[in-house]
Order: structure tokens, then C-alpha cells, then sequence
């Protein structure tokens, strides 16, 4: 122990915004790559097999906001390339380094989105974008940076000029109760969002033809992406259910990587992991269009869930549709229990996440499949939910029962693995 390096507190201090510098600058490239699609500039098909074949997909998989709603989110809103970067974009000091030798450009304050020529002279030139929220030319105005000095501009050859940006074309879509919302008409046709490692295990797309949900549960993550300051463009209506109507043909739009074709959590879709598309106020019109979007599509096996699963009985479902209802606490186990003696076909599964308290099901036959988490911690508009460990006796009379019943039983990396894990025994011997 005696050859550890200790450090001061200014020293601590230095290292650690050194490596918030670096660690920010690393997730600025991985963004930029994932939204200009340069895997696809590299001929991969997903960006899943860029990371893979270039870094190993361990080491590059984006955090489960920054892949599953977040970039994903502001894609199928329709933004362009350039707006998610800009969205994305951490207004704060960034250190932006020459593409070519690696070296600091000394700019504040701006995107480290930079571009490369070759001069007339044959030296590489890098140019920096300051102002990625510009509608104009990102680069306009800045200098041209040459490895070994300031260059001689006159040696680079200019590029291409930027196409002025159109305006975007504006949609109305509707909240429940009528009202308006202004929203960018999608530039590409509406597909799947593709959630690889994004903590739905059994499930690699989602899809959310509606947004919003009126349930007040405290720990909701949709609720915090949903009204997060970044996610403003996204989301304009915050949590306020909204009906996007241009999102309905993602399911025939969609198609399957090649390389996933046999790979069944790739033919699986959650549906509306941003709502709950059962909820007592959404108009019957919404459910009635999203369920005829997936009966038109029948090849996927779609993933529901409800609070009120009162909504399910009598409608048409998929065939391949997994019929979900979740339950945190006891009040809801009576209202589950009952509505799913009354469901046929599909599979019929149970969301146990959160786990807030111990619950007690007179019977668990009318489910196929039971699934068990924990709460992780959110941040909401009144403040930060923590994390609750379920203990594990909760857990272990529920997953006995759900066998005794015949289900399948799922339980969630978080209560073993992850934060806040379970509450295991911890128990020895009486002396
Ligand atoms: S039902 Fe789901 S979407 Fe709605 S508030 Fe609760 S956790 Fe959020």
C-alpha cells in the first residue's frame, strides 16, 4: 500500500474535470456517430453490428436514455441529423481536437462537430462548428486549423457550401382532450425504435404511436425523459398524452436487420413504452387505429402493458401479441386478476415493477408469464424518487407461487445485479 500515489485536493480536483473533459468529448464522437448514421457510411447495417465489428459492443453501448428515448425519440419526431446533434449537444466548454493529429482546437463554448480537406499544399486541414443551433453553415465563419500552426488558408480548397436548410413542415397533432400541438412532420417514413441493451431484455424495438400518461406513479422514467428540458423538442406537450398518428405505419415500415432475422427479441415490439395506451382517457378512436396498424402487421409479437387492464377485454388483439398489465401495488390485484379471466388467447404476462410492497394474488393461473423488478431512482418535476430494493421475501413467495401456477418467471437484472439490487437474507447462525 505504501507505493499508492496520493493525490491533493487540487490535484483530485484537476483529474476529475480531465476526465469529465475526456469522458464528455467520447460521448459527443459516439453521438455524432450514431445520428450520422456512420455505420451505415461504413456498410453496416445496425449500428448494434458498428459496434460490434469496430469496438466490441460491450465497450460502446449507449446508455439506456441516450439509445432507447433520447436519440431515438428525437428521430422519430422527425429532427434532422443536425437538430439531434444540437439537442444532444452539451452547452458547455468542450475540448474539440484536430481529426487529424489529435491535437486541442482552442474554440469555447460550441460543438466539437468537426471537418477535414486537404489543402492544395497536400496538409490536412480541420475546420470546427461553434454554432450547432445556426440554421446557417455550421462551419461559417470559423478559421481552418492546420496540424503543425495556423495554416494558410489560401492552401485549403473550399468545400461544397451547405444547402440552405428547408423550414420544417409542421403537423397538428392532437392531446386527449382535442387540443393542438404543433409537431415536425418526419423527414423519413415512420419505423420501430430499434432498443438493443436499452433494459428490456425480451424486446429490441419500440414504438410509440401515443405519448403521455396521466397514472401519477412517482418513479415513472417516461414521465422524467418525457419532460426533461432537452427533450423539449421531442416532447412538446411534456407528459400530456398525444396521439402521433404519423407513427402508425412503423410496424409495415419496419424491417429486420439480417443479421437478427432469426433472433427472436428482434420480432419483438413494446408498444407505447412511453403511455399507457389503456389508460381510462385516451379516446377509444387512438386504440382502435393502433390496433388496427398492428393486426395489419401481424408478423411482430406485440409487447402491451396497462394499468387498467379493464381496457383489453373485447379487443381484437394481434395474434402474436404478449397482453401485459402491471401491478406495484395491492390495490391493483383484485382489478388484474379479473380482467384477465377474462382475456383470451395471446400471451398473458405480469409486470411486478416496482415491487413497492409485498403482494398477495389469490391465484396466478390466468397469467403465462410472470416478470419481477425493482425501483430504480428518477428524477421528477417535484424532485428526485429514490431507489427501493424489494426484500426478498417478497420476491421469493411471489416467484414460488407464479411456479405453483404454471407461469414462466422473469426476474429483472435490477434486483440482482444492478442498483438498487435486492435486499437478500443476510442471516447466520444463533451462537
Ligand atoms: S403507468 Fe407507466 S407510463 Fe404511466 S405514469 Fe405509471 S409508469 Fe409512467
Amino acid at each position: 500500500m505504501n507505493d499508492v500515489k496520493t493525490v491533493s485536493p487540487d490535484e483530485a480536483r484537476t483529474l476529475t474535470d480531465r476526465i469529465k473533459i475526456a469522458v464528455e468529448g467520447t460521448w459527443q464522437l459516439i453521438r455524432e456517430a450514431y445520428t450520422s448514421r456512420a455505420w451505415a457510411a461504413l456498410g453496416y447495417e445496425t449500428w448494434d453490428a458498428y459496434c460490434a465489428a469496430e469496438f466490441g459492443s460491450a465497450r460502446l453501448a449507449l446508455p439506456r436514455e441516450e439509445r432507447r428515448e433520447v436519440v431515438a425519440s428525437l428521430a422519430e419526431s422527425g429532427l434532422s441529423v443536425r437538430a439531434i446533434a444540437a439537442v444532444t449537444a452539451t452547452p458547455r466548454e468542450t475540448v474539440r481536437r484536430d481529426l487529424t493529429s489529435g491535437d486541442p482546437i482552442p474554440k469555447e463554448n460550441g460543438s466539437p462537430a468537426t471537418r477535414s480537406v486537404i489543402g492544395v499544399d497536400g496538409k490536412a486541414y480541420t475546420q470546427s462548428a461553434v454554432t450547432p443551433q445556426s440554421d446557417d453553415d455550421l462551419f461559417a465563419g470559423e478559421d481552418w486549423v492546420q496540424p503543425d500552426g495556423p495554416g494558410d488558408e489560401r492552401a485549403v480548397t473550399p468545400p461544397t457550401p451547405a444547402r440552405p436548410r428547408p423550414e420544417p413542415v409542421m403537423l397538428t397533432l392532437r392531446t386527449h382532450k382535442g387540443d393542438p400541438v404543433p409537431y415536425p412532420k418526419p423527414q423519413s417514413k415512420a419505423t420501430f425504435n430499434s432498443t438493443p441493451g436499452a433494459g428490456i431484455s425480451w424486446a429490441n424495438w419500440s414504438w410509440n404511436p401515443v405519448t403521455g400518461c396521466l397514472h401519477a406513479c412517482d418513479y415513472c422514467y417516461a414521465r422524467e425523459l418525457a419532460t426533461s428540458e432537452r427533450l423539449k423538442t421531442a416532447y412538446p406537450a411534456g407528459f400530456t398524452p398525444l396521439f402521433h398518428a404519423q407513427r402508425l405505419d412503423a410496424p409495415a415500415n419496419t424491417v429486420i436487420p439480417a443479421e437478427h432475422r432469426d433472433d427472436p427479441a428482434w420480432q419483438r415490439v413494446f408498444v407505447c413504452s412511453m403511455a399507457d395506451l389503456y389508460g381510462r382517457w385516451v379516446p377509444q378512436e387512438w386504440i382502435d387505429q393502433v390496433h388496427t396498424s398492428m393486426l395489419a402487421s401481424p408478423q411482430w409479437q406485440y409487447i402491451l402493458l396497462t394499468k387498467f387492464p379493464d381496457r383489453y377485454v373485447g379487443l381484437d388483439m394481434p395474434p402474436g401479441a404478449w397482453v401485459g398489465t402491471s401491478v406495484d401495488e395491492q390495490k391493483r390485484v383484485r382489478i388484474a386478476e379479473r380482467a384477465f379471466r377474462e382475456i383470451r388467447g395471446a400471451v398473458k404476462w405480469l409486470s411486478l415493477e416496482p415491487l413497492r410492497e409485498p403482494l398477495e394474488f389469490t391465484d396466478l393461473s390466468m397469467f403465462d408469464w410472470v416478470v419481477i423488478g425493482a425501483q430504480t431512482e428518477t428524477r421528477q418535476p417535484g424532485g428526485t424518487v429514490p431507489a427501493f430494493a424489494p426484500p426478498f421475501e417478497w420476491v421469493a413467495r411471489l416467484v414460488a407461487q407464479a411456479r405453483e401456477a404454471g407461469c414462466r418467471v422473469h426476474l429483472k437484472p435490477n434486483l440482482v445485479n444492478g442498483k438498487p439490487g435486492m435486499q437478500l437474507p443476510d442471516e447466520y447462525p444463533l451462537p
